[in-house]
């Protein structure tokens, strides 16, 4: 964590509410939990380090007012088998270390999860995710004010400012630059699976799924896209 300052860019970002869908979308969309994702030309479907392929939990194609990061496509992917919290590992000087998104973390070889922030996507996947229903999520713009402890709404939404529910987090990129708050995933958010699909463990609910244990997500992405990858999923609850 870097403690001195607040990122340099200019904060915050119009906020969007994102609400899902009661019915499945009669067309692939880019802004849906589950669904076919918009993946770049030529890229794979994320795996996680054992082998499975990650699930798409959600994709949003960016709103034009979020600064650099309006117009990307993003994707959220999260391995069904290894589900944790996440725990970054800053370098001497406070940067996130080398290539972190590979990097290996809390006792694993790599990360568990995968977020992607990128442009180049221009039809969606042949496959739709298999753990989860589809559903369209619809964007709007709503007004974020800050209550007296700064914090923004609860919710699920893009821009705006975190709500989070412990102290505020700030991150150096690998490449140097400050990381910026672009997405919030609530506490305890519930992603409905398809009936059918694989088996959980055992004590494991088996009709939803959810993020990091649970707990409240807060996406920090880098402004310069050094990679598609350079987004850390902060974890609070
Ligand atoms: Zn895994
Ligand atoms: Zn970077």
């Amino acid at each position: 964590m870097v403690e001195s300052g607040a990122p340099s860019f200019p904060q915050p970002f119009p906020a969007h509410t994102i609400e899902v869908a009661p019915r499945p979308p009669e067309r692939p969309v880019r802004n849906s939990v589950g669904g076919r994702p918009f993946l770049d030309e030529g890229q794979e479907w994320p795996e996680c380090f054992c082998g499975e392929r990650l699930t798409l939990f959600f994709q949003l194609a960016l709103p034009p007012d979020l600064g650099p990061f309006g117009g990307d496509h993003l994707l959220l992917f999260h391995c069904r088998v290894h589900e944790d919290a996440t725990i970054p590992e800053p370098t001497d000087d406070g940067r996130l270390v080398p290539r972190y998104w590979d990097a290996p973390s809390e006792g694993y070889p790599a990360p568990f999860w995968r977020v992607l922030l990128q442009r180049r996507a221009v039809r969606p996947s042949k496959e739709a995710e298999p753990l989860l229903l589809t559903r369209e999520l619809v964007l709007r713009p709503f007004s974020d004010v800050p209550d007296t402890r700064g914090k923004g709404a609860q919710t699920f939404k893009v821009g705006g400012t975190p709500s989070w529910a412990q102290n505020p987090e700030h991150y150096q990129c690998a490449c140097g630059a400050d990381l910026v708050y672009v997405c919030q995933v609530p506490e305890d958010m519930r992603f409905a699976a398809r009936s059918g699909a694989p088996e959980r463990p055992e004590g494991v609910a088996d009709d939803f799924h959810t993020l990091f244990l649970g707990n409240e997500v807060y996406l920090l992405a880098c402004p310069e896209h050094c990679d598609p990858a350079a987004v850390w999923p902060v974890n609070q609850n």
